[in-house]
């Protein structure tokens, strides 16, 4: 499956925290991330990770394009909503494609630990249904 992995400044030590935790799971797939997201991500656990542009330059309409084009299967966006985003619209049209899709997607580490333990038990293979038929 490809996931996308997207983390706002003080999100990113827990997503960091989080994919280390569950690498092994995270292994077995195909990884994107925003920019700084992806290299925090790849300095912790080695893993590989395709890097679009960081977020406010641009890097959340590059994953809504995949989202659009039915490339990503899964989103973990561990959003701030603490503070002011200087690219909110790019992050609201992220989340707006997600449901347009029905792309799973986890912005907190609550409904994160849920879905990649959904992932490993398969419960997220209709995915690969849907990615035949559209
Ligand atoms: P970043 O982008 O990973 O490059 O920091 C994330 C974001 O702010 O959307």
């Amino acid at each position: 499956m490809n996931i996308a992995l997207i983390a706002h400044d003080k999100k990113k030590d827990d997503l960091v925290g989080f994919v280390t935790a569950y690498k092994v799971i995270f292994s077995k797939h195909k990884l994107f991330a925003t920019g700084t997201t992806g290299l925090r991500i790849i300095e912790a656990t080695g893993l590989e990770i395709t890097r679009c542009k960081s977020g406010p330059l641009g890097g959340d309409q590059e994953i809504g394009a995949m989202i659009a084009n039915n490339k990503m299967d899964i989103v973990f966006f561990f959003r701030d909503p603490l503070t002011a985003q200087p690219h909110e619209p790019d992050v609201t049209a992220l989340v707006r494609l997600c449901d347009v899709y029905s792309v799973p997607l986890a912005t907190n580490m609550g409904t994160a630990e849920v879905l990649i333990k959904g992932l490993e038990r398969g419960d997220i293979q209709w995915r690969e249904i849907v990615k035949e038929t559209r």
